[in-house]
Formats: structure tokens, sequence, C-alpha cells
């Protein structure tokens, strides 16, 4: 038999991985399927449904037969109110002009990295990081350089960017808050990270999914500081602040010369989010600030009530800044975070994302998420709590 060649996938695919957090939902869906109770840690979407003006906006669109093609980067009422939102609340100068709607944030990413990478380049990332941008820098052939949050916050920001930086490098991804670790940075940090790409000529990817859900300090966007907005690209999300994870919306703003290649990216992808649902995300930029205070303080409450649970439990954690996840040490169970994951989940029920998903930094932690209702959360940490009476804590 001949050998045949044609049948492959293209290479730059070759080292670009799927979703270790997929294979956790998977098992947890098993184990549900077989009629156990499962304590679902691992999750990371709004505990509240998508509010009803929101899905009557939908509705009404539906009826008024705004079904057709729109413009490929977004319809001009919904991008006008972003650059307004982002004027306002942001701080990012930008006009209509400089918005593109997006299917989600990661939708937004992807074209961010694919517009502005080369093969070879290198992209500073902050660790542990959201576990999709390691394969997302690989997918645009360039490479993730990982930046340990933990020893550039304690030893100062430039400094640890200059250790990890090479010749190569092109682009910093900036994620604040940040999944999975909760940090927020500070106005000065900003400033650091910002000096540091002008000094170096760098492009930074900002990704701010988490803008409303600051609990310690406040959310800078470092697209806001002097001289950032003409290299910084920054991505949003409506998934998290609105409960809209399944409608797949969110938005980009830059300036040229990158405006250009997103709006071919998003042309050649998806030739824009589907027109409803943009009518329903500009009745989202609606919701009363009110609205959004109240509900992080309401995520205030289930991450107090979390970390402290998980400290009862005798683990140490680090009261997380944003964001809803917790991040605690288990290297007391075993300091191997794939074994602490299948272990909770085996023997407490407790599902969690294992740590070093997020990169090698995330080692010897877990991820909880604690966007549930308290009472999930108060019957995940009595599960826990019976785990750790039952275990002699001794390292392994
Ligand atoms: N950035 C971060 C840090 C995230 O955690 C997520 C969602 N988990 C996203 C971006 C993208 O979310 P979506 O694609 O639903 O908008």
């Amino acid at each position: 038999m001949t050998k045949k060649t044609g049948l492959r996938l293209a290479k730059r695919l070759d080292e670009v991985g799927f979703s270790d957090i997929v294979q956790v939902r998977n098992k947890v869906m098993e184990l549900r399927t077989s009629g156990q109770i499962v304590h679902a840690f691992h999750g990371g979407e709004p505990f509240f449904d998508t509010p009803e003006p929101i899905k009557y906006a939908m509705m009404k669109a539906l009826v008024e037969n705004k079904t057709r093609y729109a413009s490929s980067s977004g319809i001009e009422p919904l991008r006008a109110a972003l650059a307004e939102k982002l004027q306002t609340k942001n701080r990012i100068e930008a006009t209509a002009e400089d918005v593109i709607v997006t299917a989600g944030g990661a939708h937004a990413l992807h074209v961010a990295f694919q517009a502005v990478l080369n093969p070879g380049d290198d992209v500073l990332l902050f660790s542990p990081f959201w576990t999709p941008i390691r394969d997302m820098v690989t997918g645009a052939e360039a490479r993730a350089l990982l930046v340990p949050t933990t020893t550039a916050r304690r030893s100062g920001l430039t400094k640890t960017l200059e250790q990890f930086s090479t010749p190569h490098t092109r682009a910093i991804y900036y994620n604040t808050p940040q999944n999975p670790a909760g940090t927020v940075f500070t106005r000065e940090e900003a400033e650091e990270v910002a000096a540091f790409a002008k000094k170096h000529d760098l492009i930074v990817i900002a990704d701010e999914a988490y803008e409303d859900l600051v609990y310690e300090g406040e959310h800078v966007s470092i697209a806001s500081l002097p001289g950032m907005a003409e290299r910084t690209i920054t991505t949003f999300t409506f998934s998290k602040s609105y409960a809209m994870t399944g409608w797949r919306v969110g938005y980009v703003v830059a300036r040229e010369p990158f405006m250009s290649g997103l709006r071919k990216l998003v042309l050649y992808s998806i030739n824009g989010v589907s027109t409803p649902t943009q009518w329903a995300a500009l009745e989202a930029l609606s919701t009363p600030q009110s609205v959004i205070d109240a509900r992080r303080e309401e995520y205030r409450a289930k991450r107090d009530l979390l970390v402290s649970g998980i400290r009862e439990c005798g683990l140490e954690c680090k009261t997380p800044e944003g964001a809803f996840y917790a991040f605690p040490e288990v290297n007391k169970i075993h300091k191997d975070s794939r074994k602490v994951a299948a272990v909770l989940l085996e023997k407490a029920h407790v599902a969690t994302v294992p740590g070093v998903v997020f990169g090698a930094q995330g080692e010897g932690h877990v991820r909880f998420g604690y966007s549930m209702s308290t009472e999930a959360i108060q019957a995940g940490l009595a599960a826990l709590k019976r785990f750790f009476e039952q275990q002699p804590q001794t390292a392994k």
C-alpha cells in the first residue's frame, strides 16, 4: 500500500492543546449521570441567569426582523454605546470606529494574537494564566514566556519582565483581574507594565473579562495610561458581568494599524456576531451600575465564605482580590495538583481544577470557582471538611 500523506492537520496545530478544564467537566457529568452528588467548584460561569431585559431585547429584535446581515464589525448603535462605555468607565479614548464586536472574549483574544504575532515571536504571560492563552499564542506560531506573578509582585514587575524577556518578545498578555488566582494589578503595577512595553516597543494584549469583579483596589485599564491606547489591544466580554456566557458576545478596542487586521480576521472567522444577540448586548449595557455593584457584593460574600472554609480545612489560601476564583495551596495533600484534584473528586465529590493546567507556576494549587449559590458553597465546604477530618495531613 502506498503511504498517503495528504490527510494531515496543519502543522501549526501540532502543539496546540485542548482544554484540560473540559476533561474535568466531562468527569463531573459522568459522576452525576451515575447518580452521585458532585460539588461543582470547577466552573467559571456566573451563578445567576441572564437578566430578563436582555432576553426580551433579543426577542424584540427577532420580532422586528433584525435578523439580517449587519456590518461584520458590529451594529452601529452597539459600537457607539461601547465607545461611550470605554470612555467613561475605562477612560480609554475610543470612538465607535475603534470597536469591533466579537464572539465573546475568547474570540477577541484569538483575533488579537492572530493580528500581531509572527512565527518565532515571543509573548510574555504572567503565570498562572487562563489556560487557552498559551494555546492561542502557540496557534499563532509564537512562543509563550511564563513570568511568575508572585515573584514579579515580590521583586518588582519591571525587573522580572526584563529577566524573562528575549530579543524576540513582541507582546505582553496582561489580564486583570486574573483567572485563576484572582490577582488584581494595582495602578502602579499597570504603570510599570506600560513603561516596560513602551521602552521595548511591545504591544499589550489586555484581557479585562472580569473588570466588574474587583473587591480590593481598583480596575485600571492599561490602555487608559498615557501613550498606551496606540499600543494596546483590549478585549472585553459580556459573559461575566451580565451572565451571558452562552450568548458568545464580547468586543475588542484598538487603533490602527491593528484595526484593519482585526476587521479582516473577524470578517473571515464569523462575519459578525448574530444580529439579534447584538441588540441584546446593547440592552445589557443599560444595566444600572447599582445592579452591577450589588452583584459584586454578593460575590464578595461568597468569596469570604469559601476562603474562610478552605482555611478552616488547614489549607493556605490568599484572599483573591478579584474575579470569582480562589487558588489555595494543596501541597500538604500531594505535590501533584492533578492527583489532588482527582482525590478531591473521588473521595469528597468536590470538583476543582488542577493548578498546573494554568502553567507551571500554578502547580501545588487547585482552583475553586465560587460563582455558586451560598447553599452549594456551604454543602461543598462541609464535604471538604469531612474529607480532611478523615485524612492524615502529611505531605506526600
Ligand atoms: N479571559 C479570561 C481570563 C477568562 O477567564 C475568560 C472566560 N473564562 C475569557 C477571557 C473569555 O470568556 P468568553 O469567551 O466567554 O467571553
